[in-house]
Formats: structure tokens, C-alpha cells, sequence
């Protein structure tokens, strides 16, 4: 049996096209276009990709934005101070500090330096504590997008078994937290979380009806590590050398896909799978923000 493959760029474009029409309606309706600033400190090249993928993705929707780009001398005094600036400035909606950050700077102090009303990344400790607890909040994009993912393809994880390896703050636990506490059936799977020190994490992956994995570690995940039939969501961006490509590398996943994708009845290609969910999902925040419907005023 070979995989259904779940196309993240087919369901983020529909995502997107959806939040197209929700910012014309609302500017219809006299408002101005939501406005997303984004913070972008030093030359990280990675980040530069991701930045521009979201400013794209911005302008197709309607959302203005702009990059403020900061250098990787920054302190974490003045990096603070400007946040503290567009949390006061009424024509900002929603405030993205590209991530990773230089060394010297605590990327927690400056998350909980963000006003959590304007956290359109869903990582303010305000906004993760009451997904936690079921409140309404801006949800992380990528875990988000990972549940849009199942909504669109009906893939049921209620009363399942759902494994994700990985327990980072951004994507690991609060997908296990979404896919234990969501209700309906993208939600209330039976979660364990697997991590760098899980002993034999084959013997958690083999049972797993639904595999989430987002290890940072190029195709971790083999054939004989799952089951026939498994759901695989492979968040994994991995770059990796490869001669025959004019940059030098190519992107994996955390997951051999070729051989993975004979057992799994449903698996996420990378790239196009997971990363096009979270760019649109950042767009679907960045309008609830303006709209503020999460916390409304
Ligand atoms: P982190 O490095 O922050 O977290 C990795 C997690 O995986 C940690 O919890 C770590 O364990 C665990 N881990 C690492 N190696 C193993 C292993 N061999 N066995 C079990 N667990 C392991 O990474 P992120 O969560 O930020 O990202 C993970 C991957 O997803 C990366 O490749 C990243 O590029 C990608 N990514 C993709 C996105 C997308 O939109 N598609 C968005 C965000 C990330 P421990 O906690 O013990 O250290």
C-alpha cells in the first residue's frame, strides 16, 4: 500500500483564499487592513526564507506588514523597548519575533515582552496556558495548521493512539496538547510524547495510530518503526548536502518517506506539507488579532 499524501500547499491556499475574503469583508465593513510587524534580528539565512514566505503570504491575503530588522548586536533592553513600543501602538495588530535569536538573548524575556493580545505566533505563556486549559487564545501556527490538516482530509484522531516525537514549546507539546484536549474528532487522542531521552522510541512509535514528528533530526522515523496503516505528520525541515542540487542541499523530513510512506495510509510530504499550514495560520491569527476576537476589548 503506498500513502495518501496530504498536500499542505493545496490546504494552505484554501486557507489563505478563505482569510482573502474574511479581510475584504472586514475592511468592507470600513476598517483598515490588519497590519502584522514583524521583528527580525541579525542574518540568520533560514529566517530570512521564513520571513519572506510570511510576507508573501501577507500580501496575497491583504494583511499589510513590514520587517523591522535588527542587528545581532541588539541588547536585550532595547529589543524590549521597541516591542514595548508596537504594543502600544494601536495600528499594530499583531507582533512576530522571528525565531531563533542570537545567543545572548533569552527568546522567553522577549515572547513575554510581546502583549499577548498581539502573540499572532501563539507562544506568549498567556496564550499557551489557556489552550492549555481550553480557553480561547492564538494557537501556535504550526500545531494549528496541523490540525487544519486532519479537519480537511476528515482524518478522525479521537480515541486513537497519537504519538509526537518532540516536546519543543512551538510544536511538540502544544500538538500533543490539541490532539489530547481539542473536542470532535480532531481532537481527544489518547497523547504520549516521546524526547530526546524516551528509551527505545520504537516501542512507542510502533504503536501509534497518528505519528507527529517534529525532532529536527532527517529521517529518523523508518519503515519498521511504524505500523500498516499509520497517519504521519512530518514536520521536520531538515536541510541536508546534496551535490546534484544547485544550492548545495535539499530539504528532508524527520521521516524516510519513501519507505515510511509504503506502511502509512496517510503522510505529509516535506517539503509541502506541514510549512505551508504554518505560514497560513499566522495569516488566520493575524486577522483575528485586528479583529480582536480572541480578546475582545
Ligand atoms: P527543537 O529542537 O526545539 O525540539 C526538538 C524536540 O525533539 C525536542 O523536544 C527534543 O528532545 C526532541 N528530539 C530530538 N532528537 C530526538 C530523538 N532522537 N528522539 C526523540 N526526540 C528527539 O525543534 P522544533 O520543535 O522547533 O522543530 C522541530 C523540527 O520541525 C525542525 O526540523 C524544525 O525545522 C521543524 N519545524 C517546522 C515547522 C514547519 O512549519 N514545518 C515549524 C517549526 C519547526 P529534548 O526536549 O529532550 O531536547
Amino acid at each position: 500500500m503506498s500513502a495518501n499524501i496530504i498536500d499542505g500547499k493545496k490546504v494552505a491556499q484554501l486557507t489563505r483564499d478563505e482569510v482573502r475574503k474574511d479581510v475584504d469583508d472586514w475592511m468592507d465593513a470600513g476598517n483598515r487592513p490588519p497590519f502584522l510587524q514583524v521583528v527580525l534580528v541579525g542574518n540568520n539565512p533560514a529566517s530570512d526564507v521564513y520571513v519572506g514566505a510570511k510576507t508573501r503570504a501577507c500580501k496575497e491575503v491583504g494583511i499589510e506588514t513590514d520587517t523591522m530588522r535588527l542587528p545581532d548586536t541588539v541588547s536585550a533592553k532595547e529589543l524590549k523597548a521597541t516591542i514595548h513600543k508596537l504594543n502600544k501602538d494601536d495600528s499594530v495588530d499583531g507582533i512576530l519575533v522571528q525565531l531563533p535569536l542570537p545567543n545572548h538573548l533569552s527568546a522567553h524575556d522577549v515572547i513575554e515582552s510581546i502583549d499577548y493580545r498581539k502573540d499572532v505566533d501563539g507562544f506568549h505563556p498567556m496564550n499557551v496556558g489557556r489552550l492549555t486549559v481550553g480557553q480561547p487564545s492564538f494557537r501556535s501556527c504550526t500545531p494549528a495548521g496541523i490540525i487544519e490538516l486532519f479537519k480537511h482530509y476528515s482524518i478522525p484522531t479521537k480515541g486513537k493512539h497519537a504519538v509526537v516525537v518532540g516536546a519543543s514549546n512551538i510544536v511538540g507539546r502544544p500538538i500533543s496538547i490539541l490532539l489530547n484536549k481539542e473536542s470532535g474528532e480532531q481532537g481527544k487522542a489518547t497523547t504520549t510524547v516521546c524526547h530526546k531521552f524516551t528509551k527505545d522510541l520504537t516501542q512507542h512509535t510502533i504503536g501509534a495510530d497518528i505519528l507527529v514528528v517534529a525532532a529536527g533530526q532527517p529521517e529518523l522515523i523508518k519503515a519498521e518503526m511504524v505500523k500498516e496503516g499509520v497517519v504521519v505528520i512530518d514536520v521536520g525541515i531538515n536541510r541536508v548536502a546534496d551535490e546534484t542540487k544547485e544550492k548545495g542541499y535539499s530539504l528532508v523530513g524527520d521521516c524516510d518517506f519513501e519507505s515510511v510512506k509504503e506502511k502509512a495510509s496517510w503522510i505529509t510530504p516535506v517539503p509541502g506539507g506541514v510549512g505551508p499550514m504554518t505560514v497560513a495560520m499566522l495569516m488566520k491569527n493575524t486577522l483575528l488579532a485586528a479583529k480582536k476576537s480572541i480578546y475582545p476589548e
